[in-house]
C-alpha cells in the first residue's frame, strides 16, 4: 500500500488540507460497443462503437490497485455491454483468479444477450463458478428502449436462482414490475426518482429537457473536491483513465504509465485544463482561447452538462487531445 505522500499534489499540502485520496476501485470498460444506445449513457456507448480491452491491461489495473490500496482490489467489469465479448470477459476473470487477484466485485449488464433461459443459465453458472460477487442488471426506461422487459425479468429470476438474491442487483427493482414508458416523460420521471449526472450522452437531449439553470447559477461550482475525494477510476478499452464518472477527461493512459504512476503524478491544480475545472469549474473553460466562439445554451441541467457541452466544442476543434478523449465519449 502506498503512503498518501507519494502523490505529488499531496506533498505540497499543509496539515488538514484535503488530499488526493488513494484510488481503491476501478470500473473496467471492456468495450464501448453496446446493443443499446441509452439516452443517459455517460460513455456514449452504442452499436457503432468499438474497442476491446486486452486481458493484460485489465490485470495490470488489478495489480496497480493492489499496490495502491493494499487490499483485494474492487473491480467491476462494465462497458458498453461486457457480455458482447463473453470469451474476453471470462478470460479476464480467470486470469485475475489465477493470479489471486480476484474475485470480481461486479459485472454489469443490460441483459440484451440473455435471449433464452438456457443461455442465461449457462453463463450465470460460469460466473457463479468463478465467484463473481455481484451481477448488476440494468432496468430502467432508458435500457428498456432497447431490451425487452420480459428478457430482463427472466434474467433477474434465473440469476437469483443461480447466484442467490444477495449476489443480484437490479437497478432499479421497482421498474421490473412497473416499467416506465421509454419516452421523454418516462426518462424524466426516472431521473427525478434516481438522479443522474449529465455527462456523456446524458448531456444531450435529456439534459436539455430538464435544464433549468442559467450560466451564472453555475458560477463558483468548481470540481476540486470531487477530483480529490473520488476513490474510484474508470478505464476504457484503450487504456484511458478517467476519474470517477468524469467520462472523457483523461488523467493518463495505461499504455504509457501504470495506474499507480498516474495516481502518484496526479496534480489537479498543475495540469492546464484539469486545473481550470478544479479551480473555477466548467464555467472557467469558457475563458480558454480555444473555447472562444462557444455559444452558451439558454439553460443547463447542472455543471456537468455545461462541462460536457464545452468539452464537446473543444474536441470538435481538436483542442487538448491529451486530456479530452477518446472521440467515442464525445459522439
Ligand atoms: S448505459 Fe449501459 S446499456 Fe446503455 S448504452 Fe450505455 S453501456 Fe449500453
Ligand atoms: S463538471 Fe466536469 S470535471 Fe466536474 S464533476 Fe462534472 S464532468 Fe467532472
Amino acid at each position: 500500500m502506498v503512503d498518501w505522500r507519494q502523490n505529488v499534489y499531496n506533498r505540497t499540502l499543509k496539515p488538514g488540507q484535503p488530499r488526493v485520496k488513494i484510488w481503491n476501485s476501478a470500473g473496467l470498460l471492456l468495450t464501448y460497443r453496446c446493443r443499446a444506445a441509452c439516452s443517459f449513457c455517460y460513455y456514449s456507448c452504442g452499436p457503432d462503437k468499438d474497442g476491446l480491452m486486452p486481458v493484460e491491461m485489465a490485470i495490470g489495473v488489478w495489480r496497480s490497485l493492489r499496490d495502491l490500496a493494499g487490499q483485494k482490489p474492487k473491480i467491476h467489469l462494465t462497458g458498453g455491454e461486457p457480455f458482447l465479448y463473453w470469451d474476453r470477459l471470462i478470460e479476464i476473470i480467470r486470469a485475475a483468479d489465477t493470479e489471486g487477484l480476484g474475485p470480481v466485485d461486479m459485472v454489469e449488464t443490460n441483459g440484451s444477450w440473455a435471449t433464452s433461459a438456457e443461455i442465461a443459465a449457462e453463463r450465470l453458472r460460469m460466473l457463479d463458478a468463478l465467484a463473481v460477487r455481484t451481477l448488476k442488471i440494468s432496468c430502467d426506461p432508458f435500457h428498456q428502449a432497447f431490451v425487452p422487459i420480459e428478457q430482463v425479468r427472466t434474467l433477474a429470476r434465473i440469476a437469483t436462482q443461480i447466484l442467490g438474491p444477495d449476489r443480484v442487483q437490479v437497478r432499479w427493482t421497482r421498474y421490473l414490475q412497473s416499467p416506465l414508458t421509454s419516452d421523454m416523460a418516462g426518462y424524466i420521471q426516472c431521473i427525478r426518482e434516481y438522479p443522474c449526472r449529465f455527462a456523456g450522452r446524458a448531456a444531450g437531449g435529456l439534459a436539455r429537457a430538464v435544464a433549468d439553470k442559467h450560466l451564472d447559477q453555475l458560477q463558483g461550482q468548481n470540481c476540486l473536491g470531487y477530483l480529490l475525494g473520488t476513490k474510484g477510476v474508470h478505464v476504457d478499452p484503450y487504456g484511458n483513465v478517467f476519474i470517477g464518472q468524469c467520462s472523457g477527461i483523461i488523467l493518463g493512459n495505461l499504455k504509457e504509465r501504470p495506474l499507480e504512476e498516474i495516481w502518484s503524478g496526479f496534480d489537479p491544480i498543475k495540469a492546464s485544463l484539469i486545473r481550470v475545472l478544479a479551480i473555477d469549474g466548467p464555467i472557467g473553460l469558457m475563458g480558454l482561447p480555444e473555447a472562444s466562439g462557444y455559444e452558451p445554451l439558454p439553460l443547463y441541467a447542472d455543471k456537468c452538462h455545461l462541462c460536457t457541452d464545452l468539452r464537446r466544442y473543444l474536441v470538435a476543434r481538436s483542442a487538448y487531445p491529451q486530456v479530452l478523449g477518446p472521440v467515442e465519449c464525445y459522439q
